[in-house]
């Protein structure tokens, strides 16, 4: 039987959840999810789509090279349902439609996870301005090209959730990125705009902002003879993360758990933004 007890003046809430000791883990599950996450054959996606499949996601990947065989096998292991997409980010022309065909192959659009991206450094008086406008094009004006093609299917379930990957770099400048620095404040930026626009309708946009993981794109940067000891240096915990290590922050933002978070920038750092 339901246990029910008001706060003054607050809402009513379950006491059972507290009781039974299991509600509150399957706020977490995603089964009969579908999740889009860009840039999932490597890295920091590689480990987030993993993530979500082992909370129940069936998962959608979309690469450049389509060289996703190892995030497949490990989906496919799990019982969940894969699909590989080709496609440059970069090119305006090849994103369009995209999330048409996984909702097509898939049948829904739950969960889409803004991930892929890369850059160059060089000081921002040499900047070139391909390497600008691709950096733009691929880490921010892809993202909301993305959420603007999933919203009306999310609309439609008045339900979604849609989980950016900023960075530290949402907050600072960095060394020699000006186009990263750039996109990453505008991808908190843009998480909140849709926020305000989308929470009414069921959706929920949220940004996770990681410091230093090892991956293939930070690989120089860590092996640097100065840079490389710097960072380290600077990283309270005193270690660089691993990709797994944002797993339960993805699938936090992408679970009901989550359903009040809107507009919400959240830092996995190591403690870098705290010093
Ligand atoms: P990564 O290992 O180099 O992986 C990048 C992924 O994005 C790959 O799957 C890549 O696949 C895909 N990708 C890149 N450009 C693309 C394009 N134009 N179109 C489609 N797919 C593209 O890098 P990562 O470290 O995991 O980075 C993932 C995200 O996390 C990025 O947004 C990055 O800014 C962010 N981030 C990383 C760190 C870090 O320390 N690693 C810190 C903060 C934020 P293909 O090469 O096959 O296209």
């Amino acid at each position: 039987m339901r246990a029910r007890q008001s706060a003054p003046g607050g809402p009513e809430f379950d006491l059972r959840c507290c009781w039974d000791g299991c509600m509150i883990l399957d706020l977490f599950r995603l089964t009969n999810r579908v999740a889009l996450v860009t840039g999932a054959n490597r890295g920091l996606g590689q480990a987030m789509a993993l993530g979500l499949a082992e909370a129940g996601a069936d998962i959608a990947c979309v690469s450049r090279s389509g060289d996703d065989g190892e995030i497949r096998q490990a989906v496919e292991a799990l019982g969940r349902r894969f699909l590989g997409l080709t496609c440059d980010l970069g090119q305006p022309q090849q994103r369009a439609g995209l999330v048409a065909k996984v909702v097509d192959a898939l049948g829904q659009v739950d969960i889409l996870v803004n991930n892929a991206g890369s850059g160059a450094r060089h000081p921002p008086e040499d900047y070139p301005e391909s390497e600008w406008r691709n950096v733009l094009e691929v880490h921010l004006t892809a993202a909301f090209d993305l959420s603007q093609q999933a919203a009306p299917f999310m609309f439609q379930r008045g339900r979604g959730k849609i989980v950016n990957i900023g960075s530290v770099m949402s907050y600072e400048g960095g060394l020699n990125i000006p186009a990263y620095a750039a996109a990453k404040h505008g991808i908190a930026g843009l998480t909140k705009a849709l926020a305000v626009a989308w929470s009414g309708k069921g959706v929920n946009v949220n940004c996770i902002a990681p410091g230093y993981f090892e991956t293939n794109l930070s690989t120089s940067l860590k092996h640097h003879p100065v840079r490389g000891q710097q960072i380290l240096d600077r990283i309270p915990c005193g270690r660089w993360g691993q990709p797994d290590e944002l797993r339960g922050l993805v699938v936090f933002l992408a679970s009901d758990a989550a359903n009040y978070m809107h507009g919400s920038i959240v830092p996995i750092d190591g403690g870098w933004l705290s010093r």
